[in-house]
């Protein structure tokens, strides 16, 4: 199917996914897809083993199987895949990156209902690709793995079961927001009505007929007002600080579209590179690297009009103004949080929380608000990625030492002396609002050097330099702190000593770098 337009799109120029998309004739929810992969041949073949069911982790798996490696496993901590798709459930869950940019380069799908996909779309979505490329025998749920420990040349890999796996190669597809943050508020625990961090909502809790405080107004407590704006007997929004808002428009497709796109895969290519968002993907990461550039003065203008225009209220309006520059935080996009705030039956509170108690929320002017349900939209320690597991490398290295300062990597994709251990969306790596499928993809196609090595035995072991990731390291935070992150804001894209643990440079240059990997920064044992 799109394998017709392959090399079209930057994101489908990989030989491997050409393979794929050979193989099983593209991706469609219908039966229009094709033949899923089979294992080939059985020869001494790179065992490689998985961690995490995510979108990282399925990724990984189609592209193991397809290179004809040895998949060991996708060990997954919960009982279903989907990573953040299957955790959050929370009303109105939206991801704000376009539905068909948000997808596989290689499994299109002519079924998304939204320009901007709904959270359960996306889990359907990622299901029906590990069912389409025959992902189901290689899944090993319920299984958090505790320990990976480099052991006479190969992985030796262990669950908190007790069960254990061998590999050549371990690749971390552990996600990056699912430690859940709870706020340090007092009496928390004394709250006698339904108290829930949005990440494990309970939807056993009618909402209709409730009182309701939001806590947290990030992406997730955002879409979440908006949702329930107006369906509920009181919502409250408790703000600390301000957020900027990007307005942004979520049409529905029609079925007609839908219809079009599944007789016409191209069309789907054409909607995904729409150079509108191409050109705004390459306009925000300018903005982010550069904050006196022109592209930045165009996105506080658009926030700043946008907060003018859509709040009629001079003190709303006032409260609702940050005194940070826009995209310090991880901007919002939002077509609708504006219009919500100002609904019958919403408030926004500003005052600071003093403590929950039994009934409510006391704010530190005395006032108690009420509730029924609190719901925690306060985010997620960032810097875990797979921790708390432990990892023994060479020579004695562990992650705890190697990562006690802040988690750091090569590119993202690799430790020193933890031999051909590698991972995606790991630290440093793009953050913004742009596809984090994109991101794996490109930095699954720099790993795939990697592994060709060591499939071809140039190598036993492969894991970069010490020296290659202090002076990766070096510049990047040199660069990192005169982005827009570094601009005087608190978010979860600082470290611990406020440095922006990002990639500090154009998306463009990121897509470039991880083409190929540059030989001399990495040791490579035979
Ligand atoms: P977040 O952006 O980290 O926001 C956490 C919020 O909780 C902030 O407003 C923070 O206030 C507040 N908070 C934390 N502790 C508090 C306390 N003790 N008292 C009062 N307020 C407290 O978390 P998130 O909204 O879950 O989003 C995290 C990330 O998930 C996003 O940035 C995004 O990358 C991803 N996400 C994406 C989408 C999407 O559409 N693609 C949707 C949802 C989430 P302060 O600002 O004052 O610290």
């Amino acid at each position: 199917m799109l394998a017709a337009s392959g090399g079209v799109s930057g994101f489908s120029r990989n030989l491997h996914y050409t393979e794929i998309q050979l193989k099983s004739g593209g991706f469609v929810m219908s039966e229009q897809g094709g033949e899923p992969i089979t294992k080939g041949a059985d020869r001494a073949r790179l065992r490689c083993l998985v961690i995490g069911a995510g979108m990282s982790g399925i990724l990984s798996g189609i592209n193991i199987l397809s290179k004809n490696y040895k998949l060991v496993s996708i060990v997954e901590k919960a009982d279903k895949i989907g990573g953040t798709w299957r955790e959050n459930t929370y009303p109105g869950l939206t991801c704000d990156v376009p539905s068909h940019a948000y997808t596989y380069s290689f499994a299109a799908n002519p079924e998304w209902t939204r320009a901007l996909p709904p959270g359960a779309e996306i889990q359907a979505y990622f299901e029906g690709v590990v069912e389409h490329y025959g992902l189901k025998p290689y899944l090993a749920f319920s299984e958090e793995i505790v320990a990976c420990q480099w052991r006479q040349r190969e992985w030796l890999v262990r669950a908190k079961s007790g069960r254990e796996w061998r590999a050549d190669v371990v690749i971390a597809a552990t996600g990056v927001l699912h430690h859940r943050r709870m706020p340090d508020i007092p009496g928390l625990e004394h709250f006698e009505g339904h108290c829930f961090h949005t990440s494990r909502w309970d939807h056993t809790v009618e909402l209709a007929d409730k009182r309701i405080g939001v806590i947290g107004n990030g992406s997730t407590g955002v879409q979440i007002i908006s949702a329930l704006a107006g369906e509920v007997a009181r919502l409250s929004h408790f703000q600390r600080t301000p957020q900027w808002i990007m307005p942004v428009e979520n049409p529905a497709f029609t079925e007609e579209q839908r219809a079009a796109f599944r007789t016409n895969p191209a069309l789907m290519e054409m909607v995904r590179n729409d150079p509108t968002y191409v050109e705004s993907v390459r306009r925000f990461t300018e903005a982010v690297a550069n904050p006196d550039s022109p592209e930045m003065a165009e996105i506080e203008a658009v926030v700043a009009a946008n907060l003018e225009e859509g709040v009629a209220d001079p003190v709303l309006r006032d409260k609702l103004r940050p005194t940070y520059r826009a995209a310090c935080k991880r901007l919002i996009f939002s077509p609708d949080y504006y219009q919500a705030i100002q609904r019958e039956r919403t408030e926004l509170v500003t005052e600071s929380i003093e403590r929950v108690e039994a009934g409510g929320i006391r704010t530190k002017d005395g006032k108690l608000h009420e509730l029924d349900v609190i719901a925690l939209a306060t985010g997620f320690h960032a810097d875990k990625f797979m921790r708390p597991m432990q990892v023994e490398g060479r020579n004695g290295a562990t992650l705890e030492r190697a990562w006690a300062r802040s988690p750091r990597a090569y590119y993202s994709v690799s430790i020193p002396d933890f031999p051909n251990f590698f991972m995606l969306n790991g630290p440093n790596g793009p953050v913004g609002n742009f596809s984090l499928i994109d991101v794996a993809e490109k930095q699954w196609a720099y790993i795939s050097h990697l592994l060709e090595a060591l499939q071809a035995g140039r190598a036993k072991e492969i894991s970069a330099s010490q020296s290659a990731l202090d002076e990766f390291d070096a510049r990047r935070t040199e660069a990192a702190r005169s982005t827009v992150f570094g601009s005087g804001c608190s978010s979860w894209y600082l470290d611990a000593e406020g440095v922006p643990a990002t990639w500090p440079w154009s998306f463009q240059r990121f897509a470039e770098e991880m083409q190929s990997p540059r030989w001399e920064d990495f040791e490579l044992l035979a």
